[in-house]
């Protein structure tokens, strides 16, 4: 079976002889304080920052998902509020999160056929929360319009949710300052991680907030990271599996490169299908989820289903297009080979 299930998602196939290697190197048993465990920190951080293109003064953290992420961002880097401005399923998820630690959050949804400059509310938060790629309808907040989002809110703090694009897209990190990541998706390995990047005014504001109530209160994460440890036990298997991935992989431009072709491929090959995709402006359409329409609920999950007797693991809908979409992931982990057998079937199914 192949999967293209939007996350968890493909796994690199060389993890497989990665997880052996880590039980052999004797790492998993080593204390976290070890010079050896350091080392391996210190590399990883080093790598992503050379392999996805991360300006060298910001500062990586690793922790547990991106819902840990939500919940750090309320609180260590909301001093009196943040404002959601998302489209989808996974910016209402983050909404939600931060509303039940700090009442006065606040949203604004936009329409997910629309850019998300078209009509920027005015705000007192202090911190604004984007969701870059909304894994629930396909819908990814290009380069171009976060620089816009900058523009306008150039005193605030900027979080962005890239779950579902990180290490498959080629991110303008100096347009916002926090950035964060499960590794389940466009990373290719196994749940149980986030990576979490923050531009030195982040870190500033966290000083400045000054929280220390919680474990995961950021100035103890990025004060034990800035001496490559970690607040308490890590995930030492996943930190070990994303450095030898980390080291395998292309540098980003060229991923992004491969995944834009990719995804232009499927734009040919659904125009002549019987589906549409959710969303047909291409400017806020996503390169690494595929959100597609059907034309009934039956013809979905038919679909759905002669896929996986062909081998193919496809997502379902999500949220409020549960019903009436399916999901292809177009992530990096995934061969062009293997897009391509499921792009014969997507034509072979009319
Ligand atoms: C998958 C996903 C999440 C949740 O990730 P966890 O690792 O389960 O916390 C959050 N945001 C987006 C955009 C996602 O795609």
């Amino acid at each position: 079976m192949v999967c293209f299930y939007p996350g968890p998602a493909k796994i690199y196939p060389s993890v497989k002889q990665h997880l052996n290697e880590a039980y052999d190197s004797g790492l998993l048993e080593r204390n976290h304080r070890s010079a050896p465990f350091e080392a391996l920190l210190k590399e990883t951080v080093s790598l992503l920052k050379e392999k996805l293109a991360v300006p060298s003064v910001y500062s990586i953290s690793f922790v547990s998902s991106a819902t840990e992420c939500w919940e750090i961002c309320t609180q260590s880097f909301t001093e009196e509020k943040s404002l959601h401005i998302y489209n989808g399923a996974f910016g209402k998820k983050w909404f939600d999160y931060a509303k039940r630690i700090n009442a006065s959050a606040e949203r604004f949804v936009y329409d997910c056929h629309q850019s998300i400059i078209e009509k920027l509310p005015k705000t007192d938060a202090d911190l604004i929360c984007i969701t870059h790629n909304e894994t629930s309808n396909g819908t990814q907040v290009n380069s171009y319009d976060l620089k816009k989002v900058r523009e306008v809110y150039s005193d605030q703090l900027i979080a962005v949710d890239a779950t579902s694009s990180m290490a498959g897209v080629e991110l303008p990190f100096e347009e916002a300052d926090i950035w964060y990541a499960s590794v389940q998706k466009c990373f290719g390995l196994p749940a149980g991680m986030a990576v979490l990047i923050c531009s030195p005014k982040a870190v500033e504001q966290a000083k400045q907030i000054d929280d220390n109530r919680f474990y995961n209160s950021y100035n103890f994460i990025e004060k034990n990271f800035s001496k490559s440890q970690t607040t308490h036990t890590p995930n030492i298997l996943g930190i070990y599996l994303l450095n030898k991935v980390m080291e395998e992989i292309s540098p980003i431009t060229k991923i992004s490169q491969q995944l834009q072709k990719q995804a232009k491929e499927w734009a040919e090959v659904i125009q002549k299908s019987s589906f549409d995709f959710l969303i047909e402006n291409e400017s806020v359409r996503s390169d690494t989820v595929l959100a597609i329409k059907g034309k009934s609920l039956e013809q979905i999950t038919d679909f759905i289903k002669q896929a996986e007797q062909n081998g193919f693991v496809i997502g379902k809908g999500y949220g409020e297009w549960k019903e009436t979409t399916f999901r292809i992931a177009n992530f990096p982990a995934i061969s062009e080979l293997e897009t391509t057998s499921l792009q014969h079937f997507f034509e072979s199914y009319g």
